[in-house]
């Protein structure tokens, strides 16, 4: 549906207009890429010197596989190249098999199904894919941007901190959980400006398949699982096609973060052994498996103080940067790429010529997204509270942890993508007429 070409405008002039990107992680990559596919000109500035992504694992639920095929059949392609399923064939619905981690038996308590399962990647080899699919001209690296403002012709000015600067006709900012572009929009010293700690932290792990399998047994180690726990949970799920178990170990505290700034800090295996004592034998023996320095991540959202707005005239924010969630339904990346699907078909769409328009095409992408994507963040605590024994009215009843993420997990997979742009596109036509 690219270039939008049923919503009753006029044939398609070419763009004169230019849209920067602040940061290329997943949102900013896959909407520089949805643009540039759909030739609405682009350039990604980037404050590192060049792509990264840690070395852990990252999972994809349906609706994020479709929002890849709508963003760029290329950015599915480069998924399905570097994509893990679970590995036993009567597993392959199963997004995650749930087990009571603190008694000794292997079978699960119940499984979800989705209807592709787990799906499961590298986040390095994922976004090494994806950065094949824009040209080199498109980025500049080296930009970390410091602040906004506006030149006599209406040109969006930014300023980096290495004292250059560069225009463009709208910025998007897709800079993550700490974004300088959400801060430029809703005022430094807005609640939402800055995440709070959710107070809970993760400990994550790549491991050797054969390792897991040797600690674990095939059918725990090839396939998703989640161990549940009181106040704890750890996740796996196979990556790098079944070589490698990717471990996420996940504790809740009362006390504060205490690594100030960073969201990560450095941890001994001893900690996480000692944080899921009295947990069974499959979870200690998979943290046995981890690195002896393991690293710890804080988990921040903007759950506290959801962004009031997504865009302010022609700023606007995408990805982490306008919703970062909790990962308890391994949703906040997929819906970085539904966010890029809908903004590249409101940008490519006919009807956007002009400043006025770029900032209608902004306001339907506000109504679109805000709501489902603050609606995750919310759920993906009541979530994460759930496979902990700690929700309300849920405690340690089995039966209502799984009738509640079959519903949430529904409500995110089953996205009618094509139809919101559809909607999303009919409030941007109303918008600029
Ligand atoms: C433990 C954990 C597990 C997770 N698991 C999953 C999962 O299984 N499935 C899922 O869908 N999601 C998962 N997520 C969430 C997912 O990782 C994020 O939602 C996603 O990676 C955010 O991408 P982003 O591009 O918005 O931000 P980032 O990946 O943070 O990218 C932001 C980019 O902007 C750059 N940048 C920052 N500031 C500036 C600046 N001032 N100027 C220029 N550039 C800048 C950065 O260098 C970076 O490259 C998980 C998160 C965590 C913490």
């Amino acid at each position: 549906m690219a270039n939008g070409s049923s919503n009753g405008c006029a044939a398609a002039p070419p763009k004169n207009f230019e849209i920067a990107i602040i940061g290329g992680g997943i949102a900013g990559l896959s909407l520089a890429i949805g643009l540039h596919q759909r030739n609405v000109p682009c350039t990604l500035y980037e404050r590192a010197s060049n792509f990264h992504e840690i070395g852990a694992g990252v999972s994809f639920s349906p609706n994020a596989v479709q929002a890849m095929e709508v963003c760029h059949q290329g950015i599915h392609e480069a998924f399905e190249k570097v994509c893990t399923r679970n590995g036993w064939a009567s597993k392959r619905k199963v997004w995650f098999d749930f087990l009571d981690g603190t008694v000794e038996n292997e079978d699960a308590s119940f499984s979800i199904n989705t209807s592709l399962g787990q799906n499961g990647v590298h986040r390095a080899h994922f976004l090494d894919e994806l950065t094949k699919l824009l040209p080199a001209n498109k980025v500049q690296f080296g930009k970390q941007i410091e602040n906004i403002s506006e030149d006599s012709q209406g040109k969006k000015v930014m300023k980096f901190t290495d004292g250059t600067s560069a225009s463009a006709d709208a910025v998007v900012g897709c800079d993550g959980i700490r974004s300088t572009v959400r801060q430029i929009i809703v005022g430094a010293s807005h609640p939402s400006a800055r995440p709070t700690y959710s107070h809970k932290y993760a400990y994550r792990g790549l491991v050797p398949m054969d390792k897991a399998i040797e600690a674990i047994g095939e059918e725990r180690a090839q396939n998703a699982c989640m161990h549940m726990g009181p106040d704890g949970h750890v996740l796996t799920f196979p990556v790098n096609h079944g070589e490698k178990l990717n471990i996420v170990a996940f504790r809740t505290t009362p006390d504060e973060w205490d690594g100030g700034d960073r969201l990560t800090k450095s941890a001994h295996r001893q900690e996480a052994l000692r944080d899921f004592a009295g947990y069974n034998s499959l979870v200690l023996g998979l943290l046995k498996l981890t690195e002896e320095e393991l690293s710890v991540w804080a988990i921040f959202d903007l759950g506290d103080h959801p962004v009031p707005t997504f865009y302010k005239g022609r700023l606007s924010i995408a990805g982490d940067a306008a919703h970062a969630t909790s990962p308890h339904h391994g949703a906040g990346a997929g819906f970085c790429i539904e966010d890029s699907a809908v903004m590249s078909e409101l940008l490519a769409d006919q009807c956007v010529q002009s400043h006025k328009d770029l900032e209608a095409a902004f306001a339907a992408y506000d109504k679109s997204r805000r709501e489902r994507s603050q609606w995750l963040v919310q759920s993906s605590r009541r979530i994460g509270d759930c496979y902990e024994w700690r929700a309300a009215g849920v405690g340690k009843d089995f039966k209502k942890i799984e009738n509640e993420i079959e519903e949430r997990m529904g409500i995110i997979s089953n996205l009618d993508l094509i139809q919101a742009i559809q909607d999303a596109k009919e409030d941007l036509k109303r918008r600029v007429v």
